[in-house]
């Protein structure tokens, strides 16, 4: 990807030039939500210059989605957000709508295809959907700068003055959207946070989101007998699709469909490389019953050598808090007590009915042992419910979740209480605007974090110097 910087922007490279630059909309961060408000401000004829500290735009954009970006989603709600106040992103969403990004992309010329739970994906690589957004935004007279980092910001008389790589610019507004600090691999870091927290906001403490779940090594109980060899599995664990694959750790991605473990192995490392789709939820969190009854919570989950992962846990990880447990339904669209109660099936033992539905090694580690062999008929009322609820409401209790290197986005962020959700505009500060993730706006998987940095974007640049 090249860039050809108008006169104005390599001015502004040039170390000799004696005086700063001016434009009207300074734009801190070349990634999805930084790029949108550039393409929307300079679409309203002002002048628009964005700085990016990376070599090249967009990186995490790059590999969105597995490199074909889940850019948005059909049903886009607050309440797929987690945000310190649920009402701050209605308006952004409400105004830019997935069907407004869906046309945008199909007048791109881009081709999409729908996949589970709404989630539209680009069939092409996602880096003909940045080549469309820097192309509308030179079209309309901006200008990309790379390689040039802001350092900071100060007020002047007319607006605000950022200390950048390449000397000071002035700008009558500022759009900060630098991102945070997840996937430092891809670029991510706190420089936004501290660029807004010097101009007075506050910072809810920032978390790994969209993560995998670290099990302590005892969260499963180890099958007692090693599978024998008429016990050989059903069901073959299914290898997970390429999106539903992203953001697993390195390890995770590489495990074969369940290899032989030893039965002496920790579970759930005896279990790594088992995925499945499930229902999950999280008891304790007291999350608003439209979200809990939402479909998006059934999905796949991974078991990995660290513990859980697949688009079920990383889901899951954005409203976990340490000492809540997840609650695993590894039968959602089946009733264990139907299959249990069935007088036909009496004779068969409860390991050898789950063993049908789910891959032997887990249905050996789920059901407890000394009812896991016996017929169905005899068993009582309360072997029956805690055989059920061993299977559909199974409850681990994670260590933590992985770090910054694992977390496809970060929760927390600029307390949006100091924002005004309709403009993006800084309460504090006039002139400054924040956008995009970092804010403390983190949707679930499912291109919802995609479409937060379009909505929010598209509401700055239309806001900025109106
Ligand atoms: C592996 C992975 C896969 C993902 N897949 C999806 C997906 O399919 N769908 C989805 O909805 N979301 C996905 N996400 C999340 C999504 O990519 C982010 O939420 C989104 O990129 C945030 O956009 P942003 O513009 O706010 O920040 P960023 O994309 O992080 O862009 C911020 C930019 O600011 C620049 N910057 C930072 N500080 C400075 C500074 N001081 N000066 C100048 N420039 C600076 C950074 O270099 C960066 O280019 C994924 C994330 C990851 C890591």
């Amino acid at each position: 990807m090249s860039f050809n910087p108008s006169p104005a922007a390599e001015r502004l490279s040039n170390a000799v030039t004696p005086a700063p630059l001016r434009t009207d909309v300074l734009v801190v961060g070349a990634g999805p939500a930084g790029l949108m408000c550039a393409r929307e401000a300079a679409g309203r004829g002002l002048r628009v210059l964005v700085l990016e500290q990376a070599a090249r735009p967009g990186r995490k954009l790059l590999i969105s989605g597995g490199g074909r970006a889940n850019f948005t989603n059909r049903r886009v709600l607050p309440l797929h957000y987690r945000c310190g106040d649920p009402a701050f992103c209605g308006p952004a969403l409400k105004a830019f709508a997935p069907a407004v990004m869906e046309r945008l992309v199909a007048a791109w010329g881009l081709p999409v295809e729908e996949r589970g739970h709404g989630q539209l994906f680009l069939t092409v690589p996602a880096r003909n959907l940045l080549h469309c957004l820097m192309e509308d935004i030179r079209a309309r007279g901006g200008d990309i700068l790379t390689r040039c980092a802001v350092h900071a910001l100060r007020r002047t008389a007319d607006g605000l003055c950022a200390e950048t790589d390449n000397g000071p610019c002035l700008a009558r507004a500022v759009v900060l959207a630098a991102g945070s600090p997840a996937w430092p691999q891809a670029g991510g870091s706190s420089a936004g946070f501290r660029l807004a927290r010097a101009c007075g906001h506050t910072l809810v403490p920032p978390f790994p989101a969209l993560a995998p779940f670290l099990l302590p090594p005892d969260a499963l109980p180890v099958p007692e007998t090693p599978p024998s060899r008429s016990e050989t599995p059903r069901t073959t664990p299914r290898r997970l699709p390429p999106a539903a694959r992203r953001g697993l750790p390195p390890a995770a991605r590489s495990v074969s469909d369940s290899p032989a473990a030893s039965p002496a192995e920790d579970a759930p490392r005896s279990l790594a490389g088992i995925s499945l789709p499930v229902r999950i939820s999280l008891p304790e969190a007291g999350l608003p019953p439209g979200l809990t009854r939402d479909p998006v919570w059934q999905d796949d989950l991974l078991f990995t050598h660290e513990g859980l992962s697949g688009p079920a846990a990383l889901k899951a990880s954005l409203f976990w808090e340490p000492g809540m447990t997840v609650q695993v339904d590894f039968l959602p669209e089946t009733s264990f007590r139907a299959l249990l109660d069935d007088p036909q099936g009496g004779r068969r033992t409860p390991l050898s009915l789950l063993r049908k539905m789910l891959p032997q090694r887990l249905a050996e580690t789920l059901l407890p042992p000394e009812l896991a062999r016996r017929r169905a008929a005899e068993l009582s009322r309360k072997a029956r419910e805690e055989l059920c609820a061993a299977v559909h409401a199974r409850r681990f209790q994670p260590s933590g979740v992985a770090d910054f290197r694992k977390a496809e986005v970060c929760g927390g962020g600029i307390d949006v209480r100091e924002v005004e959700p309709r403009r993006m505009e800084s309460r504090l500060l006039p002139g400054l605007f924040l956008i995009g993730e970092m804010l403390d706006v983190t949707g679930l998987l499912g291109g919802y974090n995609l479409h937060w940095a379009w909505a929010s974007g598209v509401a700055a640049g239309r806001a900025v110097l109106s």
